[in-house]
């Protein structure tokens, strides 16, 4: 998960790093107020993912409340690599003397984390690549001196992030502290495999798109389970995303129509009882397909998941599986024996099935 500037600046806060003061807003209105609280220096910043907005005209340092009125106006709506601004950050002006850069990035090729530090940091970074200082982090023990350095390293395993950027890490004047570091952007992309070590906070950072969901998708998303509701009247078991998405295909093929589907890879078969009670709750569902396909994934572990949850919710749809790979011959024994059901041989047979069971048509 890629956190927006905002949200990548409060986990910054958390950790001892100081940001700007700022106010998050949607409007040229609120960006007003915002900078007659914070300023009247401000500066008006674009949230989207991409980089490089400051080139792109979408970061704004102004001096009076009217200027960050404009200024909001104009960078709202703005395209910036391809994502409309709907949402931008109005942040008190700080007196910059220096712009550092500072990250710490798994590098794939090392398997390791690798900090980068630079004095020459700023919006000009790209060219500025060989003033660089790489030190890769070794399995144990690096004795950081820079307490910045130090703070984020920390930060980075503990939050299990595959990416924290600081750039500008500025050195501004302070009236108060003298000369202060402060975090005038940051980038912070968390490991969404390591999601379920951080349960509460990928829920509150993904507000978002929880608020968008339907309440069953909320329900599941609370469990670590993945469900989508569609309007089709076929719920879907499938293990992994790819197969999940040919299912969905496969079954519009077939003339069929998904009522939603959940991704059960993984370690969610252990949670097969409740996966099968939110998919079969929709009121529209009127035939099940399960969709297994193991490589690493084993057949015969997920199989046993679903036909427990099966035997202790006793539902009253009809059930197609197709199982194919790693265990799939004691997976289809038991769906014989504990179900009483054929599985179908191939994953076409199983689909046709369960577009025909929806129409109401025995198999
Ligand atoms: P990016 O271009 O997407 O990386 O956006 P940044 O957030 O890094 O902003 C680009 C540049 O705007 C920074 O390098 C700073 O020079 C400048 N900038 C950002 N925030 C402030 C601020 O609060 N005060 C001042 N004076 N300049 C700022
Ligand atoms: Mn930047």
């Amino acid at each position: 998960m890629k956190l927006p500037e905002h949200k990548a600046k409060a986990l910054l806060a958390e950790n001892g790093i100081r940001i700007p003061r700022g106010h998050v807003v949607d409007s040229a209105e609120g960006a007003r107020a915002a900078a007659e609280d914070l300023g009247p220096a401000v500066a008006v910043k674009a949230q989207v993912a991409s980089g490089g907005r400051g080139k792109a005209g979408g970061v704004a340092v102004v001096s009076t409340v009217e200027e960050a009125a404009a200024a909001a106006d104009r960078i709202l709506g703005m395209e910036l690599a391809g994502e409309i601004v709907t949402t931008i950050l109005i942040e008190e002006a700080l007196d910059i003397v220096e712009e550092h850069y500072v990250s710490i990035a798994v590098d794939p090729s090392l398997g390791r984390p690798v900090i980068m530090t630079s004095d020459q940091g700023g919006v000009e970074i790209e060219s500025m690549t060989s003033t660089i200082e790489h030190t890769v982090v070794p399995v144990w023990g690096l004795e950081l001196t820079d307490p910045i350095t130090a703070t984020l390293l920390t930060a980075f395993d503990e939050l299990d992030a595959l990416l924290i950027e600081i750039n500008p890490l500025a050195v501004v004047r302070d009236v108060e502290a003298g000369r202060e570091l402060v975090a005038l952007d940051a980038k912070i992309e968390l490991d969404d495999a390591a999601a379920f070590r951080h349960v509460e906070r990928f829920a509150e950072l993904d507000e978002d798109e929880a608020a968008g969901g339907t309440e069953r998708e909320q329900a599941a998303a609370e469990i670590g389970l993945r469900l989508i509701e569609l309007d089709g009247d076929i719920a879907v078991l499938a293990n992994g995303a790819g197969l999940t998405m040919a299912t969905m295909d496969a079954i519009v093929y077939a003339g069929g129509a998904p009522a939603n589907f959940l991704e059960i890879g993984g370690d969610a078969y252990t949670k097969a009882t409740p996966a099968l009670e939110l998919v079969l709750s929709q009121p529209n569902v009127k035939s099940l397909l399960v969709n297994f396909c193991g490589a690493f994934a084993r057949c015969d572990v997920m199989t046993a998941g679903v036909i427990e949850a099966w035997t202790a919710l006793e539902p009253d749809v009809p059930i197609s599986f197709s199982i194919s790979g790693t265990g799939q011959d004691e997976a289809r024994d038991m769906v014989r024996s504990r179900l009483n059901i054929e599985p179908y041989p191939t994953m076409a047979e199983a689909v046709v099935a369960a577009v025909g069971a929806a129409r109401g048509e025995q198999a």
